[in-house]
């Protein structure tokens, strides 16, 4: 099987990385899970970002400028590296090609983490983007596939809520960094803060985006007790080893 090697690298450089995100638009990764990143980032973690598509067929800015800002973006979350698939926007399908595309990514990252958005969603980048995503963390570990680069195994799959209001498996307290997480965001200008709006937009009912993601992690964080949270779901159980973040704090 021939390598793809049709991705872009926008930002930094494909090496080895602790949790590598990925979106099917500039500014999904940052809105889904945009504190948790900067935690982990400034935490010592390393981090890796994937787009699969450029996001041209957005209704505010153009592909250039998208890429533009989510380069940015990157910078701003220290980021080891940004990469592009420049899939078709309104186009992602988890086909054989994109799989091995996504498969040589994965493996020159080898991430133990890899986040991406939730499969149900009405977007069909999101659906698709999410199954590719699922293919390509299954076709990574199989030595078969491939076999020009050597196999990687990602440790854990999960999925950061954008705006889903279903039960997550955890929250991740970013009450440190709630609002470096918008100074963050603030990358996207065309996205977040262009006056020039087409007459009448909407977006979830909000004309300002950035409240609504505000809302929903002041929302998320009231679930769990803390000012700010974001919301994941993992793709299998999630294992525990050691209480004593949870059980005996009052006794020792
Ligand atoms: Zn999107």
């Amino acid at each position: 099987m021939a390598r793809a090697h049709n991705f872009q690298i926008l930002q930094g450089s494909l090496e080895p990385v602790d949790i590598l995100a990925i979106g099917p638009h500039p500014d999904d990764i940052e809105i889904g899970a945009g504190g948790s990143l900067l935690l982990w980032s400034r935490s010592g973690y390393r981090i890796g970002l994937v787009d699969l598509t450029r996001g041209e067929l957005g209704t505010k800015g153009d592909g250039e400028t998208r890429i533009k800002e989510s380069i940015e973006a990157a910078i701003r979350l220290e980021a080891t590296f940004r990469a592009n698939l420049c899939l078709p926007d309104g186009g992602v399908s988890d086909s054989p090609d994109n799989r091995l595309m996504l498969v040589e990514v994965l493996r020159g990252a080898c991430p133990d983490w890899v986040l991406c958005n939730l499969e149900e969603a009405r977007h069909p980048d999101h659906r698709e983007g999410a199954r590719l995503v699922q293919s390509a963390f299954f076709l990574s570990r199989l030595a078969r596939y491939c076999t020009e680069i050597p196999p990687h195994s990602p440790g854990k799959l999960l999925y950061y809520l954008i705006h889903e209001q279903v039960p997550p498996t955890f929250l991740v307290d970013i009450s440190p960094v709630f609002e470096d997480k918008f100074r963050m965001m603030g990358a996207y200008e065309s996205q977040f803060h262009n006056p020039r709006l087409p007459e009448g937009y909407r977006h979830t009912g909000l004309s300002d985006y950035l409240r609504n993601v505000r809302s929903l992690g002041e929302s998320w964080g009231a679930q769990g007790g803390v000012a700010a949270a974001e919301a994941f779901i993992a793709a299998s159980p999630v294992v525990v080893t050691d209480i004593s973040q949870w059980v005996g704090r009052d006794h020792k």
